[in-house]
């Protein structure tokens, strides 16, 4: 799925539901108005039409009457073809009206006694149809061209042929029969004139509206140009006009006189296209408008979006930092869109939250370090309690018993190896009984502490004191040469104690057996034996004793 932002998303949807919906009411409102300018077209066809079918009909009755009433002259009615008297009227006629091109009169065989400038007299019409039609009723006939007068009368300055419309009617005598036809034959132009006339008023609100004269076929008659085309009835669905071949046409019937079998109308056409300009235009502008609208609404969708876009974007920022552990996360709290600001409360509290508890997590730690590290520490020191507890004798301080041991067989062994002798002076208190017994065994216990202490002090660091049982100690000597001999070593701890004040006690005093390492021994308890002995002397010699 293609992934957009969220402005981006607002934007399009705002800008394309404006726009669909400025272009549907456009284009609705411009449909609207199209027809409603067909309409009103229409209908100024169809006035101006019924204008000049009015016009051209008076016109045409006016023409028929005008024959008909010759036709019926005294003189006429009473048989006299040839009286001047007709002529004269004729003559009358055509001066005041310069549309008659010819009028005439014919007997019952087509013969023409009399006409308007003697044109056709003594020759005969009896093949024409104004003749035929004129020796049985009135008769206003459609154009054509002119076939016998075309070399009597001067030609049209285009040189188009001359064309005529021919009115006739029946001249009949006293007992009612036909002895003879008046004809008249006017130029086609006048019609033309007429129309175009009645038309013309209409041409400064439509310059290109055309007038034509229809036939009883719906055939055009005029203009020339389109002579012969058909042209389409009303459309019955409309008042009076129709559209099609890209007009907007509209036909009215010509009212002639009920007496002559013509019929006629008038259609008046105008091309769709300039009829409905207006509505095009309108329709143009609509849409223009839409456009315009569109864009406006696009960008004020655009800057609606930012408004509501940015704090979403600093929140998806601010989320996607908080996922890399980067610092710098920001969250929006205040909004007025009130989810987007409840948004952005709530997940600043759930990271403030977070941060608050890896925090904590991170302090645990730490101390969790810490408090391995004491413990570590406690650990080492009571080892190194243990360590000493198991090498020394928690009353005096001193060596134990088991580490003079392992001293002892050290000594040996490098004694074999080197051959330098070491010495061991076994030291016992005197009566020491009595001093538990006297002064009770914690009193005792002090005693036997400041004694090691006494030793220690007597002897060197490289020395070895230990506490050999009860009230008895060990001091193994690596070196016995002069000037600090094992008897030395001995005299000097023997004074040391002597000399000494002791708590409650007063003066004690020890007996001392020394021994000396022998590469003759094959044990080392030999050597202690021999320091027991010399102990055991001592004690024998009195007590506070060397030997
Ligand atoms: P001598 O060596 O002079 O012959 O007489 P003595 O009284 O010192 O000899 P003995 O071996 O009979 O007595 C040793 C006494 O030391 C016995 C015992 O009660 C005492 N003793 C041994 N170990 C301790 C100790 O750790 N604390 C105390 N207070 N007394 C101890
Ligand atoms: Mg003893
Ligand atoms: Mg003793």
């Amino acid at each position: 799925m293609l992934k957009a932002s969220l402005r981006s998303h607002l934007t399009l949807w705002f800008a394309g539901l404006s726009l669909l919906t400025l272009l549907s009411v456009g284009f609705y409102v411009g449909h609207i108005a199209t027809e409603q300018m067909k309409q009103a077209s229409g209908n100024a066809l169809l006035s101006t039409a019924r204008s000049a079918a009015a016009l051209l009909g008076e016109q045409l009755r006016e023409r028929q009457l005008e024959v008909y009433l010759l036709s019926r002259a005294p003189h006429l009615e009473r048989g006299d073809l040839d009286n001047p008297a007709i002529l004269k009227s004729m003559q009358l006629r055509t001066q005041a009206r310069a549309e008659y091109a010819w009028m005439g009169v014919a007997d019952a065989e087509g013969l023409v006694h009399q006409a308007v400038n003697g044109l056709l007299v003594g020759q005969s019409v009896q093949q024409r149809p104004w003749f035929q039609a004129g020796l049985r009723n009135e008769y206003t006939g459609d154009p054509h061209e002119a076939v016998l007068l075309a070399k009597l009368l001067p030609g049209l300055p285009n040189g188009e042929p001359l064309r005529f419309i021919d009115f006739a009617a029946p001249i009949h005598n006293a007992d009612g029969q036909v002895i003879g036809v008046l004809g008249a034959h006017a130029h086609w132009s006048w019609v033309t004139r007429i129309v175009e006339s009645a038309a013309v008023s209409h041409k400064d609100s439509a310059p290109d509206l055309e007038a034509l004269i229809i036939d009883h076929d719906g055939k055009v008659l005029y203009p020339e140009a389109l002579m012969g085309q058909q042209v389409a009835a009303n459309d019955p669905n409309s008042p009076g006009w129709t559209v099609g071949d890209g007009y907007l046409t509209s036909r009215v019937t010509v009212p002639t006189p009920s007496s002559t079998a013509l019929s006629w109308s008038i259609a008046v056409r105008q091309p769709l296209d300039t009829a409905l300009q207006p509505a095009r235009l309108l329709l143009y502008k609509l849409l223009l408008l839409g456009v315009i609208a569109a864009i406006g609404c696009g960008l004020v969708a655009y800057y609606l979006a930012l408004y509501l876009s940015r704090p979403i974007e600093q929140l998806a920022r601010s989320a996607k930092r908080v996922q890399n552990n980067q610092p710098g996360a920001h969250f929006p709290l205040q909004h007025p869109v009130q989810e987007i600001a409840q948004l952005g409360q709530s997940i600043d509290a759930m990271t403030q939250s977070l941060l608050g508890k890896e925090r904590q997590l991170q302090e645990a730690n730490a101390s969790l370090e810490a408090t391995v590290a004491q413990r570590t520490a406690a650990l080492t020191q009571a080892n190194a309690e243990l360590l000493s507890l198991a090498t020394h004798d928690s009353l005096t301080g001193v060596f134990n018993r088991r580490r003079f041991d392992e001293k002892l067989t050290e000594y040996n062994l490098l004694f074999r190896r080197t051959g330098r002798p070491f010495a061991l002076l076994l030291i016992d208190a005197d009566h020491f009984k009595r001093i538990n017994d006297t002064y009770g065994h914690a009193i005792g216990d002090d005693v036997l502490l400041q004694l090691a202490q006494l030793i220690r002090e007597s002897t060197r660091s490289t020395d070895f004191v230990a506490r050999y049982g009860g009230e008895e100690f060990a001091v193994l000597l690596p070196e016995v040469a002069q000037p600090d001999t094992p008897e030395v070593v001995a005299e000097k701890i023997r004074t040391a104690i002597a000399n000494a004040h002791f708590p409650h006690v007063g003066n004690m005093t020890v007996s001392i057996g020394i021994g000396l390492a022998d590469p003759a021994d094959n044990s080392q308890t030999l050597l202690i034996k021999r320091a027991d002995q010399q102990l055991y002397r001592a004690k024998a010699a009195g007590r506070n004793q060397i030997a």
